[in-house]
C-alpha cells in the first residue's frame, strides 16, 4: 500500500506535505508533487495536512491513473523535504474539475 497525490495538487501545489513525511517520499514537478510509492512507509500522517484534499490512500477505488504516474515521476522528479511559497494563483485553481490537461510532466526545482 502507498498514499498517492492525485489531481487536485494540479497547479495548488501548496506543498504542506513535504515537512511532515518521515522518509521524505515527496518528489517535485514543474505544477503537483507526487509520492515515491517504494518508500512511502503508509503512516497517513500526510493526508490531512494537504489543504487540496488531494493525497489519498491507494486503498480507494479509482486510483489506478494517478498511482501510475506518481510512480513513473517519482522515479524522474528531484526529492522535495522543504515547503516553500505555493504559486501566487493556487487558490483559484483549488477544486477545478478538468486540472489533468494542465499536467506538466517537466521537473520542479527539488530542496
Ligand atoms: S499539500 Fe496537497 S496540494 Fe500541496 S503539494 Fe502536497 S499534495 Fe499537493
Ligand atoms: S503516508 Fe507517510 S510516508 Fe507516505 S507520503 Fe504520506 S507522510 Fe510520507
Amino acid at each position: 500500500m502507498t498514499y498517492v497525490v492525485t489531481e487536485n495538487c494540479i497547479k495548488c501545489k501548496y506543498m504542506d506535505c513535504v515537512e511532515v513525511c518521515p522518509v521524505d517520499c515527496f518528489y517535485e514537478g514543474e505544477n503537483m508533487l507526487v509520492i515515491h510509492p517504494d518508500e512511502c512507509i503508509d503512516c497517513g500522517v500526510c493526508e490531512p495536512e494537504c489543504p487540496a484534499e488531494a493525497i489519498k490512500p491507494d486503498t480507494e477505488p479509482g486510483l489506478e491513473q494517478w498511482l501510475t504516474l506518481n510512480a513513473e515521476h517519482a522515479k524522474a522528479w528531484p526529492n522535495i523535504t522543504v515547503k516553500r511559497d505555493p504559486p501566487a494563483d493556487s487558490k483559484e485553481w483549488d477544486g477545478k474539475p478538468g486540472k489533468m490537461q494542465h499536467f506538466s510532466p517537466n521537473p520542479g526545482s527539488g530542496d
